[in-house]
């Protein structure tokens, strides 16, 4: 599917966050509306494209709008989000993102994220977590070792499981070895990097799948999409064709004692080092 890229003035780009993200950051900060992995395998599932307000009705993955005067926005309104967030969640937190991936093919083009990060050199958040699902964070692998100097810094790459195909399916949007390369070459850099195993697909080999986590990540979270997808038992999920993939491999998987047996193997490798659902995402790990 071709993508409509084109260019937007935003009016904010600091959004205070509700619902389940507000355990885990004060803002959410998406440099694109739209997102064009929704054409790939983590787009099937994505509980973005139910969001008629954001997509207009338009095709997920169809569309993506650069907020060209983002970093502008942050110059101007990281204080006085800094003062409320510190106020009311006592510190400036930002999920980056949740909305889009802020390191998409298009970031070449628009430089976006890239800017935002720019600009956060300057007044860093106390910490920022970047949430993507490609190896082309790497792109910006110079500005975030220089911002992990100066705030706590989380880079998040979800690896839904071992499998780089699922016949029938769309590809990902970045390969399991390019992103486990990516996550590795971060650690290395020390950056604090996290696999979020999110939304959990059936995984081929586990054992091995989290001994190799264990080795190029900081710390690994499982997300079942049943209490993940932030409707209630996944309803959200269970619209799409993504638990029909998921019990075409392994009947087990669209369960959550699918969910606790890959939790139970997870720490067995990475003994407090397993973070669960949104606590995960919030860097609550199991001890
Ligand atoms: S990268 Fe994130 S926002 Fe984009 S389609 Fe995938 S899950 Fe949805």
């Amino acid at each position: 599917m071709h993508v409509h890229a084109t260019t937007t003035e935003a009016r904010s780009i600091l959004t205070r966050t509700s619902g389940y993200l507000t355990t885990v950051a004060s803002h959410s900060l998406q440099p694109y509306r739209g997102c064009s992995f929704g054409q790939s395998l983590c787009g099937v599932g994505c509980y973005v494209q139910h969001n008629r307000f954001l997509t207009g009705s338009a095709p997920w993955g169809s569309f993506v709008v650069a907020k060209t005067n983002a970093a502008a926005l942050y110059r101007a309104d990281n204080e006085r989000e800094r003062r409320w967030a510190q106020a009311r969640h006592g510190e400036f937190s930002i999920f980056m993102s949740s909305a889009t991936d802020p390191f998409l093919p298009h970031e070449k083009t628009f430089g976006v994220s890239r800017s935002i990060l720019q600009e956060m050199a300057h007044a860093p958040p106390d910490l920022l977590i970047l949430q993507t699902h490609t190896h082309l964070i790497m792109d910006c692998a110079d500005l975030i070792t220089q911002l992990a100097s100066r705030c706590r810094l989380r880079v998040h790459i979800s690896v839904e499981s071992d499998r780089e195909r699922f016949a029938g399916f769309p590809a990902p949007a970045s390969s399991v070895e390019k992103r486990l390369c990516a996550a590795q070459k971060l650690k290395k850099l020390g950056v604090r990097t996290v696999i979020t195993v999110a939304p959990l697909l059936p995984i081929c080999e586990p054992e091995k799948f989290f001994q190799r986590l264990s080795e190029v990540a900081d710390a690994v979270v499982l997300d079942h999409f049943i209490g993940g997808d932030g409707s209630k038992n996944g309803t959200r999920t269970k619209k799409t064709m993504l638990p029909t993939l998921m019990a075409s491999i392994d009947p087990t998987s669209p369960s959550l004692l699918y969910l606790d047996r890959m939790v139970e193997i997870a720490n067995r490798f990475l003994p407090g080092r397993v973070g669960v659902g949104i606590d995960g995402f919030a860097g609550r790990l199991t001890t």
